[in-house]
């Protein structure tokens, strides 16, 4: 199993110059050849391949005025290359935005494919040495590959992937193995199964299968709002270009970097509390891109600020959770996001058409049950998630009449944001589309 570990590293002033010409010299190179492809591809209609790309470096080096290149560890080079092909890869397949040039201020990293190791404490690194490294874990395995990073408020940081074979793992899943083959109703449950519903008053409303609890987002960040808006008027005073204006930039990335340390560092403990709490997690398969569009992203709730321009927050807390939980053996069950885990009934199944956004708590008008709604959709996905375990098979196949694609765009999946009712993009109808045509049942609608 890969495993990835980030630690922070404190390079000593030489060292750290060294670093900038290399960060420097894999920057130009990304600059210059993404120029070159855009120019070659603009003449004969055909961009640059990677090995096109790394003999022509072969022979820049060779050229005097650009000779300083091979200060650089070369392998760095050429991954640079590598992830300006990929970067090429991503944007043709409609992955990802054309590549842009990078710049000197903001974050960049360089990628060592070999050749680092863990030396007195510290990481060692080809021309460069050995770096003071706060390094948390044991590592015992081979270091594959380093990739090290600088901040744009000038801080270094260092991610080593390297492979283990995590004995916790496979002793957990064997419990695990035990706890999936039984069915749904049986009490030999190994670990404790939980649902989750995300939502915005309170993050996320745990049931598992005894109590329901919910926890509050953070509320510290608004701390930071008000020091972020003063920074951020402060730059807008500056002149385009000036020096101060370039150390106010800092400062002002200075609070955004706060901000997301919070976050992350509160999504790291409440993932870790899910993760050490539970064996099995169900949560709804949130688009978080389609989030990110709608209102809500921008919406001026305390929140917003945690779910960050892309909706992270719950994207990331479910990489969190995902991850922690494989790697002891757990799982997250990511139940499909047309379940309208909200509409029904906890006890009887009724499902409720009516209900509207703004409904924070209703009472089933077949068995009279009085529902909290954040409650309610935590039991619902739960007992999805067991439905799914029990039949395992891993997608949620609903009874397409109750799939109405209008309804159901703004059915479980729509989220209240200050009573606006936030509309998810059209990607749910594409989705739709596959899931009928995956089902036996053909759609009537
Ligand atoms: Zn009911």
């Amino acid at each position: 199993m890969l495993n990835v570990l980030k630690v922070r590293i404190y390079p000593n002033k030489q060292q750290e110059i060294a670093l900038n010409r290399n960060l420097g010299c894999a920057r130009f190179v990304w600059n210059y050849y993404l120029n070159k492809t855009n120019s070659q591809y603009q003449e004969i209609g055909k961009g640059m391949s990677y090995c096109q790309m790394a003999k022509d470096l072969t022979q820049l080096k060779k050229i005097s005025d650009y000779e300083w290149l091979t200060e650089a560890t070369a392998a760095t080079l050429q991954q640079a290359l590598k992830n300006l092909e990929s970067a090429f890869k991503n944007f043709f397949e409609k992955r990802a935005k054309f590549p842009r040039f990078k710049s000197k201020h903001k974050k960049q990293s360089i990628r060592y494919p070999e050749g680092c190791s863990i030396k007195k404490g510290g990481l060692a690194l080809p021309k460069i040495g050995v770096v003071k490294a706060k390094i948390t874990r044991q590592i015992t395995d081979k270091i594959k590959s380093v990739t090290l990073s600088k901040t744009s408020t000038d801080k270094y940081f260092a991610c080593l992937l390297f492979e283990t074979e995590d004995k916790a793992t496979i002793s957990k899943s064997a419990e695990c193995t035990d706890a999936f083959g039984v069915d749904s109703q049986s009490s030999r449950v190994v670990g404790k199964i939980s649902g989750i519903d995300l939502g915005l008053s309170s993050l996320v409303t745990v049931f598992d299968g005894e109590k329901t609890y919910s926890i509050d987002p953070i509320k510290p960040i608004r701390k930071y709002a008000k020091q972020l808006r003063r920074r951020q008027q402060n730059l807008s005073r500056k002149v385009k270009g000036s020096s101060n204006r370039q150390k106010n930039i800092k400062r002002v990335a200075k609070v955004h970097e706060k901000v997301a340390n919070t976050r992350a560092d509160f999504l790291h403990k409440l993932s870790r509390k899910l993760c050490d709490e539970n064996q099995i997690v169900v949560a709804e398969n949130l688009n978080i891109k389609g989030l990110a569009r709608t209102k809500l992203a921008k919406s001026p709730t305390p929140l917003a600020p945690l779910l960050g321009g892309d909706g992270g927050g719950f994207g990331m807390l479910l990489n969190f959770l995902s991850y922690k939980l494989e790697r002891e053996g757990g799982l997250l069950i990511e139940v499909d996001r047309f379940f309208p885990s909200t509409k029904l009934c906890s006890c009887c199944n009724f499902k409720n058409n009516l209900l509207t956004l703004s409904i924070r708590d209703w009472v089933c008008p077949e068995c009279q049950t009085h529902h909290d709604r954040d409650e309610n959709a935590a039991k619902n996905l739960r007992q999805e998630g067991l439905r799914i375990l029990s039949t395992s098979q891993p997608r949620s196949t609903l009874k397409l009449s109750e799939v109405e694609v209008p309804t159901n765009t703004e059915g479980h999946s729509e989220f209240q944001a200050c009573g606006e009712t936030v509309r998810l993009v059209n990607t749910c109808i594409k989705q739709q589309v596959s899931m009928n045509q995956e089902s036996p049942v053909t759609a009537s609608a």
